[in-house]
């Protein structure tokens, strides 16, 4: 049989113009709630997840159902903040412990999300349970950072997991044998942001009352900065086991999420958020960006696909795509008179072909490489642009009156004044140059 009695205090600090701070107490369930997000969003985050946990842990009132609470509690949050704009962003820490009764035993189930903190105080030596799930608690963790330079770095109040700002979350879930004078101490960051453990403990040790021991606390806190809303619940187990076992129990039943070290798939499921503004003033814009990739490299796998990433790859699809219809604009946009098998064919492209693009037949002319001047053959061989098929054709034609006119100057098809034939029309493409041969007047393109 374990009976608790519990006392709580909260504040709303010295810099904070309001409280987004709750407490939890009822005979078996104790939380705090460290809420976050402008426009009151911190406020009714840390209360739709403290009244959805009660709800959910009332109905289950084990372990597994303490785990499930939270998760419910976060699908609440998350929806709330999805069917209001206004309070989009909005989320919260909880760190909650629950007595349940499992296979006819006592436990303490504990869960954690965010950097609220649960110690458990026991034979005067005070340890910290819960994880902090901050970037700078990643950074202690892969060794970057001590745990006293993490302490008072920058990043501290970035969180890598909250509730309420994804559609889910992992839980971090302990369960613990309670035993007979063990004293546990929930609290926001606010207090521990302003107070060192071997003061916290003192006034563990030496306040019976765990109410009083939760003013004198948050006092404490505001005396010290009290930078933040600062909340504190003191749990004592004035009933329970005294066996000398192990305190803290890990995974005794595999149906449980026993998770004292996230992984680095858990850590990706939330997005950051400024947990509370730091002393020094908000993080900056190249800080939070430096936070942000952090994060991105711990989570890695997690969010393959960002807004980032999607508008990268449709700018670089649009850049693509325009290159290609200028390359394929270019090359179709020219036309060229060549010969095939001694007859003039009229293409269309670039003379030798242009990246993957081979030039295509448009029309075969009739006329042979005996039909047109000897001089001109070189040329022909080698291929004469022009900016058109009409123009083309006209070139062909010229070449063929010119021959003619060779072959018989005095032909009234030619115009012995002028020196043109006069059927064949002669055009002059834009940046075409003019050559004048025997009898006619020819138009070639330029080169
Ligand atoms: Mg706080």
């Amino acid at each position: 049989m374990t009976l608790l009695r519990s006392g709580s205090a909260t504040d709303t600090g010295l810099v904070r113009s309001v409280n987004q701070d709750l407490a939890v107490e009822t005979s078996t369930l104790f939380a705090v709630a460290d809420g976050m997000g402008g426009h009151a969003g911190g406020e009714v985050a840390a209360r739709l997840a403290v009244d959805a946990l009660g709800v959910a842990f009332g109905r289950q009132p084990t372990g597994a159902g303490l785990s499930q609470a939270v998760t419910e509690a976060n699908a609440v949050v998350w929806q709330h903040s999805q069917e209001n704009p206004e309070l989009r962003g909005m989320g919260t820490t909880l760190t909650a412990v629950g007595l349940v009764n499992e296979e006819g035993h006592d436990v303490l189930a504990l869960v954690n999300v965010g950097d609220s903190r649960s110690y458990r105080f026991h034979d005067g030596e005070l340890s910290q349970i819960t994880t902090d799930h901050s970037l700078a608690e990643e950074m202690v963790r892969s060794g970057e950072l001590t745990t006293a330079e993490a302490a008072v770095h920058p990043h501290r109040h970035i969180l890598t997991r909250a509730l309420g700002v994804s559609s889910d979350v992992a839980v971090d879930l302990w369960r613990i044998q309670p035993m007979r004078g063990d004293r546990f101490l929930l609290c926001s960051d606010g207090l521990t942001n302003e107070l060192e453990l071997s003061q916290i403990s003192e006034v563990l040790s030496s306040v019976n009352d765990p109410g009083r021991a939760a003013d004198l606390l948050v006092q404490a806190a505001r005396t010290h900065g009290g930078s933040d809303n600062i909340t504190v619940v003191v749990v004592d187990v004035v009933v329970g086991d005294d066996m000398d076992a192990s305190p803290v129990i890990a995974a005794v039943n595999s149906d449980f999420t026993v998770v004292p070290d996230a992984t680095e798939e858990d850590v990706g499921a939330a997005e950051l958020y400024p947990a509370s503004v730091p002393e020094a003033g908000p993080p900056s814009r190249r800080e939070r960006r430096r936070a942000k990739r952090r994060a991105r490299r711990i989570a890695r796998g997690r969010r393959l696909i960002t807004f980032r990433t999607l508008l990268f790859v449709i700018l670089l699809g649009g850049v693509l795509s325009g290159a290609w219809y200028a390359v394929r604009w270019y090359d179709t946009n020219s036309y060229f008179v060549g010969v095939d098998h001694n007859e003039l064919v009229i293409y269309q492209g670039r003379i030798g072909g242009f990246l993957w693009y081979n030039p295509v037949e448009v029309q075969r002319t009739l006329v042979t490489t005996a039909d047109v001047p000897a001089t001109y053959l070189d040329q022909l061989n080698a291929g004469v642009e022009e900016s058109s098929v009409a123009s083309a054709v006209n070139y062909v034609r010229n070449l063929e009156a010119t021959k003619t006119c060779e072959a018989n100057p005095n032909s009234s098809f030619c115009s012995p004044s002028a020196g043109t034939a006069t059927t064949a029309p002669t055009t002059t493409a834009p940046g075409a140059t003019t050559t004048t041969a025997p009898g006619a007047t020819i138009t070639t393109a330029a080169p």
